[in-house]
C-alpha cells in the first residue's frame, strides 16, 4: 500500500489509470489493498466496482485504452502515432533524412571517429506520445510497460541481434536507484533478454551521480561521463558480443561512456539499443 492508494501487487503500479489496466489485465493474479480508513473502504468499494467495468485509459490522451500486448498502454490512434525510428547511418543510426542510403552506409562522424559501440538501434522517435509511455515505466512504475517494449523490440531487430551473447542494461547510480527503487532500463532488458533467450547481466555500475540530461550543458555533461561505468566482472564481459540497452538516447554521450567501459573491460563489441530516440542524437557528438 502506497499514500492510501490502490496498489497492484503484481506490477507495484500505484496509481488507479495503472490499477485500471493491469487488474483486467491479471484479473486472478492482482489483489487489491486500500487505505483502511472508514471513509476509504467506502470509496475503495466503489472504485473496485469502477475498475471493473471501466476499460483503461489511455496513457497519452486518457482515451479507452487497447488492449493487445503491443498496445503499450496506448488508444489506437496515440499507438498509430508512435513514429518509427529509421536510421540512416548503419552505425550510429542518426535519421536518413527521407533519403534512401544503404544499410552499410555510415556517417560523416562515424567514419571520422568510429564510436566504441558497433552499432546503435532505436525503435522510436522520442516524442508524444512515446514520451507518455517512458513516463508511466520510469515514474509510475508500470512494468508491463517494460514488458511489450522488450519484447517488441526483440521481435523487430531479432535478426540484427542474433549474434549477441549477453545483454547488459545502462545502470542507475545507487543513490538514485534508491531514490526510485528501480531502473527503467533493467524493466526493458529482462523480458528482452528473454524473447532472445540470452544471458543478462548487470556488469556495468555507475562510478558517480550524474545530473539529468535536460539539467546538464552538452559539454558539461561530457565531461561528467568521463570514467562514469565501472565494469563489476571484468571476466564476466571478456570475449562478449554485447548487447547494451537504456530507455532514452539523447545526446549518445552515455551510451558512448557506458559502452567504452565494456570495450575497454575486454568485450568483442557492443551493440547498443534503446526504446526512444531524440532527433539530434549522433555517433560522435558533433550535434549533441
Ligand atoms: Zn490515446
Ligand atoms: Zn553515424
Amino acid at each position: 500500500m502506497r499514500n492510501g492508494l490502490l496498489v497492484c501487487q503484481k506490477t507495484g503500479a500505484s496509481s488507479r489509470f495503472a490499477i485500471a489496466g493491469q487488474f483486467r489485465n491479471h484479473r486472478f493474479q492482482t489483489s487489491i489493498l486500500y487505505a483502511p480508513s472508514e471513509q476509504n473502504v467506502t470509496r475503495g468499494l466503489w472504485r473496485r466496482l469502477l475498475y471493473f467495468v471501466l476499460p483503461a485509459p489511455c496513457l497519452s490522451c486518457g482515451q479507452p485504452a487497447g488492449e493487445t500486448r503491443a498496445c503499450l498502454g496506448l488508444c489506437h490512434a496515440c499507438r498509430g502515432g508512435l513514429a518509427r525510428w529509421r536510421s540512416g547511418c548503419g552505425v550510429c543510426g542518426v535519421e536518413a533524412g527521407g533519403a534512401h542510403l544503404a544499410e552499410d552506409h555510415r556517417c560523416g562522424p562515424c567514419r571520422r571517429q568510429p564510436p566504441p559501440y558497433e552499432r546503435l538501434l532505436s525503435g522510436w522517435s522520442y516524442r508524444p506520445p512515446l514520451d507518455a509511455v517512458l513516463t508511466g515505466l520510469k515514474f509510475r512504475r508500470l512494468e508491463y510497460l517494460g514488458r511489450q517494449l522488450g519484447e517488441g523490440l526483440a521481435e523487430r531487430y531479432r535478426a540484427q541481434l542474433a549474434d549477441r551473447d549477453l545483454v547488459v542494461p545502462v545502470p542507475l547510480h545507487w543513490r538514485r536507484y534508491l531514490g526510485r527503487g528501480y531502473n527503467q532500463a533493467a524493466a526493458i532488458a529482462r523480458p528482452l533478454a528473454a524473447t532472445l533467450g540470452l544471458e543478462i547481466k548487470g556488469a556495468l555500475r555507475r562510478r558517480r551521480s550524474t545530473p539529468p540530461q535536460s539539467r546538464s550543458s552538452r559539454a558539461a555533461r561530457q565531461r561528467n561521463l568521463l570514467g562514469a561505468f565501472g565494469v563489476r566482472r571484468p571476466s564476466a564481459c571478456r570475449g562478449r558480443r554485447i548487447l547494451l540497452v537504456d530507455d532514452v538516447v539523447t545526446t549518445g554521450s552515455t551510451l558512448r561512456a557506458a559502452a567504452g567501459s565494456l570495450r575497454l573491460a575486454g568485450a568483442a563489441s557492443v551493440v547498443a539499443l534503446t526504446v526512444g530516440r531524440t532527433p539530434e542524437s549522433t555517433s560522435a557528438g558533433k550535434r549533441d
